[in-house]
């Protein structure tokens, strides 16, 4: 019997001892199941894109008014800013008017039962600042996962659906820039990294000041009657113009940007967080943070950990998920 033990204990740690290398991915693996998660939109039944000419907010508006018939607004965008601090811009017409949100445990219409789960753009990863597929790919995940750590949350399950191996992005898609027409409801979508002009689209002068930025879709109907708007979807971009690396030591000045730090803050928005801490210039010109925190409206420092302000803004929003 002793004997039969080892034999098994052997065999188990021998195959323990393999998994690592044969089961961590170094390149980017597609889903091939995502379409299935998509809930498709008939491309005729929605205004997108060519020839804008008002300015964002009416163009918005008018796509408001097209998706209405899904149930579905694009309540905010929040920008994070490079040299200067970034904002948040709200559009009208977002059905009760409220201008919080969050996201309802166990919605019907996004079917994601209590978890928050996020799909990737395998189609419009890499930089052209040389970061490759994989490293932007590693990045997201890291982010996702800082986040699912959080300890407080311990209710809050942040599962990875998979990357897609079409491009996805409802917004994108909405604005004429890529995407598709259809939406993963209940779902933080990482849209992509793009071009400077969808920044540029989105807020003028966006391609040279605009690091990032988080979309939040919300349903026109407050389900859980709480006053606030119910999350539909959460769409990420990052914008490609900047300098971004893999530089977790990353400070101020240097003209370089920390991809995980980026994708750590939209995803704090994605997760109901809005910008923190008030801004200021300093004596050599550069803007600064008080206090300072990764939910800040501008980029400062690469920020890889979740704490301080960031920690109770994130336990506040999720520390009774689902039980709220
Ligand atoms: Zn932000």
């Amino acid at each position: 019997m002793r004997k039969l033990i080892t034999a098994l204990l052997t065999v188990v740690l021998f195959i323990w001892s393999c998994e690592p290398n044969e089961n961590v991915p170094q390149t980017v693996e597609f889903n091939p199941t995502l379409k299935d998660k998509l809930t498709r939109v008939d491309p005729s039944s929605v205004e997108n894109r060519n020839g804008r000419t008002a300015g964002i907010e009416q163009w918005i508006a008018s796509v408001n008014e097209t998706i209405a018939s899904q149930g579905l607004a694009i309540q905010k965008m929040e920008f994070l800013g490079a040299e200067q601090a970034g904002n948040t811009v709200f559009f009208a017409n977002t059905g009760n008017k409220q201008l919080s949100s969050d996201f309802v445990p166990n919605d019907p219409r996004n079917g994601t039962g209590i978890d928050v789960p996020y799909v990737i753009d395998g189609t419009e990863l890499g930089t052209s600042s040389g970061m490759s597929e994989f490293e932007t790919y590693s990045a997201t995940v890291a982010a996702m996962e800082t986040w699912g750590n959080v300890t407080c949350s311990s209710g809050l399950e942040i599962p990875n659906l998979g990357v897609a191996s079409f491009d996805i992005g409802y917004v994108q898609y909405l604005l004429g820039f890529g995407g598709i027409a259809g939406y993963f409801p209940g779902t933080v979508v990482h849209g992509g990294i793009l071009p400077g002009a969808f920044f540029d689209a989105v807020s003028p002068g966006g391609a040279s000041s605009i690091l990032g930025v988080t979309f939040t879709f919300v349903w026109l109907d407050d389900l859980d009657a709480d006053g606030k708007s119910d999350v539909a979807i959460k769409e990420i971009y990052i914008n490609d113009v900047f300098n971004w690396q893999d530089a977790p030591d990353d400070v101020l000045g240097n003209g370089i940007y920390d991809l995980e730090t980026v994708i750590l803050h939209e995803a704090g928005h994605a997760l109901s967080q809005a910008h923190f801490g008030k801004a200021f210039a300093s004596g050599n010109g550069k803007l600064h943070f008080a206090p300072a925190a990764l939910m800040n409206a501008g980029y400062s420092v690469a920020r890889r950990n979740i704490s301080g302000t960031d920690n109770a803004g994130h336990c506040s929003n999720w520390s009774n998920w689902p039980n709220n």
